[in-house]
């Protein structure tokens, strides 16, 4: 490839905090709010003009994962939503407008400074084994955030791969991973009289627990429109309000702009053309239309970070317990088809799960000193990472990484210095 050196520039640098969050998704939106009220001054930057990541960004508000165990950052989101009247009868899905609003009210009220419209290009690393400095790129120029410690909530493990931390992205050998979707917020259809395909509908004794997914795959088939998931999902927001997950995007990379774009552009396409399709039936849906699509395309896997400890699949077939928890995960191994050719769906791959506790040190760069890592690119294998890559436990991992961080860096430590020891059944720290 044809390459060209770009001249050495001197960085401003624009902050300097104890705890430095970078990528405002669910993740780094509890890790900051954590950290700053855990008493740390605390700086989150986020690519993007709003916070929530795929929640609100990628359009896909719904909780997986959820168990009566989790408390914390998670609880006060979903609670402040519900009485908002902003969540679905599920109460795992959010109305994507509110959950922006509420995420920047709480970084606000906990005191984090936000800087939206900024992306992490690169690192400047120290003498020792840490990092000097995160440097973004912003309509502000190129600009350096030092910090004593900093969390890489980017899902794709941006800040550590610029550190030059290790990695694996997809399955051990082929390296395929699952695919991405491109999510659509449609409305002009009423609850009353599409219940039978969403996620809300009451089931019927005996009737699968999928059944509604069926039955809008064959009505898009039947409207002309087969969707390239084979389990359609209409996930119930508002009594004339859904989120609509119904495209995969196979064999895409999340760290390749080129596929990025092209996978956005047949997603935006596919969805167009399915809710052109039910328009197309009448009755019930004649009135049915996108009311707003994802601003970034729904990666789910990226780079998984090596840390102190690699989360596995054995670890979800022994039930893995750990005194150093963050997380209890409940949410199985759910793979979303990485070849088209084998189906379209989800398996879960014949492993068997119990839950299974995620501790820090899956959560701390091995490579790199005062970093650590919160969300979807944590340190874990293919089949661990399609379990716990869910929002129930990205929220969480986030707020024990804030708190951590918070006090490595109030106490001038690194993250693997400081203990945390929790109590096994509430996973609440002990101390
Ligand atoms: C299509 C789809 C459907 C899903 N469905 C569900 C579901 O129903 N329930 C569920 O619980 N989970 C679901 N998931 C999984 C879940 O949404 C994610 O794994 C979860 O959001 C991970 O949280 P995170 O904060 O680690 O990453 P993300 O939500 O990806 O957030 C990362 C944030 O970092 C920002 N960022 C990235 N790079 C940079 C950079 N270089 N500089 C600055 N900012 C950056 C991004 O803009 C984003 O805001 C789904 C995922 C996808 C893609």
């Amino acid at each position: 490839m044809d390459s060209i050196q770009e001249s050495a520039q001197t960085v401003p640098v624009a902050g300097d905090s104890e705890v430095l969050v970078c990528g405002g998704g669910p993740a780094g939106v509890a890790a900051a709010i954590a950290a700053a009220r855990a008493g740390a001054s605390t700086r989150l930057i986020e690519m993007h003009g709003a916070l929530g990541g795929i929640w609100t960004i990628g359009a896909m508000a719904h909780v997986c994962g959820m168990h009566a165990s989790k408390g914390g950052i998670l609880r006060e989101i979903q609670g402040t939503l519900k009485a908002r009247g902003a969540v679905g009868l599920s109460e795992r899905t959010f109305d994507v407008e509110s959950t922006k609003l509420l995420l920047e009210e709480l970084c606000l009220r906990a005191g984090v400074r936000v800087r939206l419209h900024t992306r992490v290009a690169g690192v400047v690393r120290a003498e020792a084994n840490r990092l000097a400095a995160v440097v973004t790129e912003s309509k502000s120029g190129r600009e350096a955030w030092k910090a004593r410690v900093i969390i890489d909530c980017t899902g794709d493990g941006d800040v550590a791969a610029f550190a030059g931390c290790g990695f694996d992205i997809g399955r051990p050998q082929s390296g395929e991973t699952q695919p991405m979707s491109f999510i659509a917020i449609v409305g002009g259809i009423h609850l009353d009289q599409v219940r039978p395909y969403t996620h809300a509908r009451v089931r019927a004794p005996g009737e699968e627990a999928a059944c509604h997914k069926h039955r809008l795959r064959e009505l898009l088939e039947e409207a002309g429109a087969p969707p390239s998931y084979s389990l359609p999902t209409l996930f119930h927001v508002r009594e004339d309000l859904f989120i609509l997950m119904s495209n995969h995007e196979y064999a895409r990379s999340a760290t390749n702009a080129d596929d990025l774009t092209e996978a956005t552009l047949r997603g935006r396409a596919e969805v167009h053309a399915q809710v052109r399709a039910l328009r197309s039936l009448g009755g019930v849906w004649r009135g049915i239309c996108i009311v707003a699509t994802s601003a970034q395309i729904g990666v789910r896997e990226g780079r998984r970070i090596h840390g102190r400890y690699t989360v596995t699949a054995q670890d979800l077939s022994g039930g893995a317990r750990h005194p150093d928890a963050v997380s209890r995960c409940h949410f199985g191994v759910d793979v979303h088809a990485t070849n088209p050719n084998q189906g379209k769906g989800i398996t879960c791959e014949g492993a068997p799960g119990k839950p299974y506790d995620i501790p820090l040190r899956a959560l701390i760069a091995r490579d790199v000193d005062g970093l650590m890592m919160a969300g979807r690119c944590i340190s874990g294998d293919f089949l661990a990472h399609s379990s716990y890559r869910v929002t129930a436990d990205a929220v969480p991992m986030g707020e024990a990484a804030g708190r951590v961080a918070a006090v490595a860096a109030k106490s001038n430590r690194f993250p693997h210095e400081v203990a945390w020891q929790v109590h096994p059944v509430t996973l609440h720290p002990a101390t």
